[in-house]
């Protein structure tokens, strides 16, 4: 079976072994005559795959037990609004680390919730590190600190997390949980929509501190109010059945090639091959990240030139590669190999990127 050497930075590759199993439920679903979708979200076959799907996440981020775990549409950006309307108090201001375009858009939508603080950017150097902060500069009753753990577009990654001792951190891990072991303890809040490592797009899922849900207003609309999802295991209304059904395969998957410790080496061991094959290049490839902030899951780089550039998308193209143009609002190229970026396939973009250097 043909499948493409995808790099897509979301919705991206998904693991085979998924899709296949997938394949299976699409027309009779554990022998019920109905095809996963087709089922009601309240039978009780159902029921099970939400409940599993919510048990693996559980297992495989060991979540404690005073964390809720909730699964929301209306994508990591719908976050954005919910983050602050449930959380940001009148007399407290939210505090924003900005690492590129996704906290941006964070900050823009908390802007019209309440006060907001910058906390350090890295902005006027292209976001191309993760910002130096001081926590001591934030006061005690800051609603919370928001961050973005990965940056999608620019290809950055916190490496360590700020303290949550004085202040609640929420962070939007939407393109690297995962990807590595994750203390969860270490945040109040963990957003993250599935279409990188967690499945195809339609969910979100949000981890939340439990002592958190007694901040939402009781005014706030049904659907914006955590507390709805938390007290209705995220039944309030109908879920995204094959979403969900899709991410809990997905975290089997995780489970079975031996959890978050493997899964990180193996993501270093990707990420090493193109940061190897840009460093060993002569200035012929440029990176964009700063090397102490580069990203495991998006590679980011330029070449000398627009005219190379669009050069080497064209013959990457032609060799089948799928997704290496860098994002619409920064060019360049990018890479993105999440967890299900099969190593054979990233192993073949670097022996391309090599002999596309040594061609030109
Ligand atoms: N945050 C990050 C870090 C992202 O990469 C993205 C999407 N690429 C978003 C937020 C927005 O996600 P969505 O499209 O699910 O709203």
């Amino acid at each position: 079976m043909y499948r493409a050497l995808n790099f897509n930075a979301g919705p991206a590759a998904l693991p085979e072994e998924v899709l296949k199993e997938a394949e299976k439920s699409l027309l009779n679903f554990g022998n019920t005559g109905m095809g996963i979708m087709e089922l009601s979200h309240r039978s009780k076959e159902y029921q099970a795959v939400h409940d599993q799907a919510i048990t693996r996440l559980r297992r495989l981020l060991a979540i404690p037990d005073d964390f809720e775990v909730l699964f929301i549409q209306g994508g990591a950006s719908l976050q954005f609004s919910m983050v602050p309307m449930n959380l940001l108090g009148k007399d407290q201001a939210a505090h924003y680390v900005l690492s590129g375009s996704w906290s941006e858009k964070a900050l823009k939508e908390a802007d019209k919730i309440g006060e907001t603080v910058i906390s350090a950017s890295s902005k006027d150097q292209k976001y191309s590190f993760i910002p130096k902060y001081s926590q001591d500069e934030i006061p005690d009753n800051a609603a919370y600190l928001h961050i973005t753990s990965n940056n999608t577009i620019y290809g950055t990654q916190w490496q360590s997390f700020p303290s949550n001792k004085k202040t609640p951190v929420v962070a939007d891990m939407s393109s690297d949980i995962l990807s590595r072991p994750l203390k969860v303890d270490q945040f109040d809040l963990i957003y993250a929509g599935a279409q990188k490592n967690l499945g195809p797009s339609g969910v979100t899922v949000v981890i939340i501190r439990k002592e958190l849900l007694k901040r939402s207003s009781e005014m706030l609309p049904v659907m914006l109010n955590y507390n709805t999802f938390a007290n209705n295991n995220s039944l309030y209304n109908t879920p995204p059945t094959l979403s969900i059904y899709l991410l809990s395969l997905v975290l089997q998957w995780a489970e079975q090639i031996g959890g978050l410790e493997q899964i990180e080496k193996a993501n270093e061991m990707k990420a090493k091959m193109l940061y190897d094959v840009i460093d060993e290049s002569e200035g012929f490839y440029i990176g964009h990240a700063h090397k102490n902030s580069r990203s495991r899951m998006n590679v980011t780089f330029n070449l000398q030139s627009e005219d190379l550039s669009r050069e080497f998308q064209k013959q990457a193209k032609e060799a089948g590669f799928v997704g290496l143009g860098g994002h619409r609002s920064i060019g360049g190229c990018r890479a993105s190999i999440y967890n299900a970026v099969p190593e054979h396939h990233v192993e073949k973009l670097a022996a391309f990127m090599k002999a596309f250097k040594n061609n030109n």
